[in-house]
């Protein structure tokens, strides 16, 4: 890439990042990286374009077919949970996008978060294509192609310090485009100090959240409201401990106390927690095929192959995403709550319903 593409890139990388709210579509369609040819593997991903060039940049000296697929301009996994990335525009972009005709095989790769809207089964059964789930993080990508095999490490959905950071300029970018810029309007000298704040809470915030949990989230804004009261009348009421002392509060108890999911992988919606529906596996249906096994961000099940079952060994990580029920070709798995109500495989497919958002769901 040229000095201007690379600074061009740059700018679109910082925008993009700090805008991660919004969609940044890309053009739909298939694209060559490298020199690939009849045997090349074929990768398949949305149109998110912060995505895709992250991805080019990892393949960098690498040969592939990349189709993009349209998925509403936003990443996989929320485009993959939200409906906008499902099995017909998988199916769609290959049939459409002529990759069929420059490929010997019929293997297609998709990132792992995309299992929750994309049945392996269906896309399958209408193409003849067989897919896989790749690896969750596209820094694996590499090594997963090398290899064809996908380590533990790479099923797993981690929130590392850089990813936590990148949530944090997320957060905080449009929050300071706000609120920075009615502060430049009514009181300038605010600008500075404002941002200072709106940053460094979005950096605690997302470097602590999981560690803090909800009882202490919820103190935590609690205390920083007396806090606040108290610097105010410490500072003798000048106008700018006031409008710290109203907005700061504010701003950490909306950040400690949103409802987060699908933005972040720490936990599911606030919503499941009300309503106890538990991942529940049938062991008696299951024939080890191991779909779950390859497509649980969360890594709670593990191979018993000397029966050649799994078991759901870590259920507690659950983040009811519904990538398992989906994609279990004997429908083994399912959502169950307190009572024993149940919703079944076939409601979850057919409504692309998952337990991540905030959803009403009545079992049957
Ligand atoms: S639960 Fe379903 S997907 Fe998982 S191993 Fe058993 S049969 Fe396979
Ligand atoms: S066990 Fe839970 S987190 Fe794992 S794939 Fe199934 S629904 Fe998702």
């Amino acid at each position: 890439m040229r000095g201007g593409g690379r600074i061009l890139d740059l700018i679109k990388e910082v925008l993009q990042t700090s805008f991660r709210l919004f969609p940044w579509p890309t053009e739909p369609g298939l694209r060559r990286i490298g020199r690939p040819d009849r045997s090349s593997p074929v990768l398949l991903t949305g149109n998110y374009d912060l995505s895709v060039r992250r991805l080019l940049r990892v393949l960098e000296g690498h040969d592939a077919w990349l189709l993009v697929a349209p998925s509403g301009g936003i990443n996989v996994w929320c485009a993959a949970a939200g409906g906008q990335l499902t099995t017909h525009q998988v199916v769609t972009a290959l049939k459409t996008s002529g990759v069929a005709d420059q490929v010997d095989h019929r293997r297609v790769i998709l990132p792992q978060l995309a299992a929750t809207g994309v049945l392996a089964l269906d896309v399958f059964r209408r193409t003849r294509w067989s897919l896989r789930f790749g690896p969750v993080h596209m820094r694996d990508l590499p090594a997963y192609l090398a290899s064809q095999e996908k380590t533990d490490a790479m099923r797993r959905v981690l929130f590392p310090l850089v990813d936590r950071l990148q949530m944090a300029v997320m957060w905080a970018a449009p929050i300071m485009l706000v609120l920075g810029g009615a502060a430049l309007w009514l009181k300038p000298d605010w600008v500075l100090p404002l941002g200072l704040l709106i940053a460094s809470m979005s950096v605690a915030v997302f470097t602590l959240y999981d560690r803090l949990g909800t009882a202490r989230r919820g103190g935590l804004a609690t205390a920083s409201v007396a806090a606040s009261v108290a610097a105010t009348v410490l500072a003798g009421g000048s106008g700018l401990a006031i409008g710290a002392a109203v907005l700061a509060p504010t701003l950490l108890t909306a950040l400690l106390t949103f409802d987060y999911t699908g933005s972040t992988p720490l936990e599911g919606g606030s919503h499941f927690e009300e309503r106890k529906w538990s991942i529940t596996l049938d062991t008696e249906r299951c024939e080890g095929v191991y779909r779950c096994w390859e497509v649980c961000p969360e890594a709670c099940f593990e191979k018993r192959e000397e029966v050649r079952k799994v078991e759901l060994a870590h259920d507690e990580r659950c983040i009811r995403c519904g990538a398992c029920v989906v994609q279990c070709p004997e429908d083994a798995l399912f959502f169950q709550d307190e009572s024993g109500a149940r919703i079944e495989p076939d409601v979850i497919r057919r409504y692309k319903l998952n337990l991540l958002g905030q959803r009403s769901i009545e079992a049957g």
